[in-house]
């Protein structure tokens, strides 16, 4: 068995230890006889399952009392639906447009109701955070919405923008658990596990409780309102249980591992190696403003559109795989989510450096 260092921007690698863990329990999940995709999900175990995750996210994230966890299926996208069909109450929301996820959003938006572009960093690829510290909020807006971390650009809101008092609703999926997030500042938080927690599909979204309501816009599905996942567990139909269960064995796996300061300080060294090492070559450089870089996605280009593919190849061909970048970015990407050991990033540099020199 090889494993490769897979660079994906999602479906991404995952730690491990949790691979391992799980096909152990694969033919018999303690001492059930059966795996957990063959469980009722109204068991015992697979409450005991659902409780222990949401538990230890609690936990990791310090996630307030007046907060409810709830795990949704659709992933990402559905949530660009859920979130208006849900918080339209004037049928108002201001978005912020970083990149080709917020984008979705916003068009998902427009069909409930009208959706604002507050911002925008559109005219350069999207290779910025706008300045979001006096934005023209709308009066009516029942939400600003942004993507916290830009998965195809690359960039990431280090400071969050002021919302002027309406509550901020963001799509964290590539940096769900990669460092510390103050979930207080946030009417709802939500991600596609696919990045950076598990199997995709699910999505989990962190919802303040006042803004779960039945009022939702006239026709919502009962599997659209989030009330009906807030009101039964998340168990008011079968759950995708074996992502739930895949996802609580890395929560554990972090908290074990020192949780998210502990992820923060090991994906901030991670990013500073192949950071460092895009500021000091010269065949290769960085794409984004370097006050907004994210440390989980890092695109980067040669400026030569043959070398880049040529860069490309030759890295699959010693391991290092999923290096192509966006179709709208081109060149390479290099996802270093937290289950990218910090090896990948060295041996990935050491690589680069030999390629340069070769090319010289
Ligand atoms: C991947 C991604 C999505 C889309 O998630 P799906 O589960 O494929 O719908 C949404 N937002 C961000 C920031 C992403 O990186």
């Amino acid at each position: 068995m090889t494993r490769v260092y897979n660079f994906s921007a999602g479906p991404a690698v995952m730690p491990e230890e949790v691979l391992k863990e799980a096909s152990e329990e694969m033919l018999d999940y303690n001492g059930t006889g059966m795996s957990v995709m063959e469980m009722s999900h109204r068991s015992k175990d697979f409450q005991d399952i659902i409780d222990t995750a949401e538990k230890d996210l609690r936990e990791l994230m310090n996630i307030p009392d007046n907060y409810k966890v709830l795990f949704v299926q659709g992933g990402g996208n559905m949530q660009f639906a859920m979130i208006p069909m849900n918080l339209f109450r004037n049928k108002v929301g201001d978005y912020i447009i970083t990149g080709q996820w917020a984008k979705k959003a916003f068009a998902e938006a427009k069909l409930f109701g009208r959706a604002n572009a507050l911002a925008s960093s559109a005219d350069r690829t999207f290779a910025y955070i706008p300045d979001c510290s006096d934005l023209p909020v709308d009066e009516d807006a029942d939400y600003v919405y942004i993507c916290l971390n830009n998965t195809i650009y690359g960039t990431v809101f280090h400071e969050l923008p002021n919302t002027k008092g309406k509550p901020l609703v963001a799509d964290i999926s590539s940096c769900f658990l990669s460092e510390p997030i103050d979930v207080s500042r946030f009417g709802l938080l939500f991600g596609g596990v696919q990045k950076n927690v598990g199997p995709a599909g699910l999505a989990i979204v962190i919802i303040r409780e006042d803004l779960i309501r039945d009022d939702v816009l006239p026709g919502t599905p009962t599997m659209l309102k989030y009330k009906t996942y807030s009101d039964n567990g998340s168990l008011y139909n079968t759950p995708p249980t074996y992502n739930i269960y895949i996802c609580g064995k890395v929560f554990r796996h972090l908290k074990n591992l020192g949780g998210l300061e502990e992820m923060k300080k090991r994906n901030e060294e991670k990013a500073k190696i192949l950071y460092d090492f895009l500021d000091s070559s010269k065949m290769f450089r960085g794409t984004v403003d370097v006050k907004d870089r994210s440390i989980m996605n890092v695109p980067f280009v040669t400026d030569d559109k043959d070398l880049d593919a040529e860069f490309i190849a030759a890295a699959k061909a010693r391991g290092f795989v999923n290096l192509k970048g966006h179709r709208t970015v081109g060149g390479m990407r290099a996802s270093i989510y937290n289950a990218m050991p910090r090896e990948g990033v060295e041996k990935l540099v050491a690589f680069m450096k030999e390629f340069e020199e070769a090319h010289q």
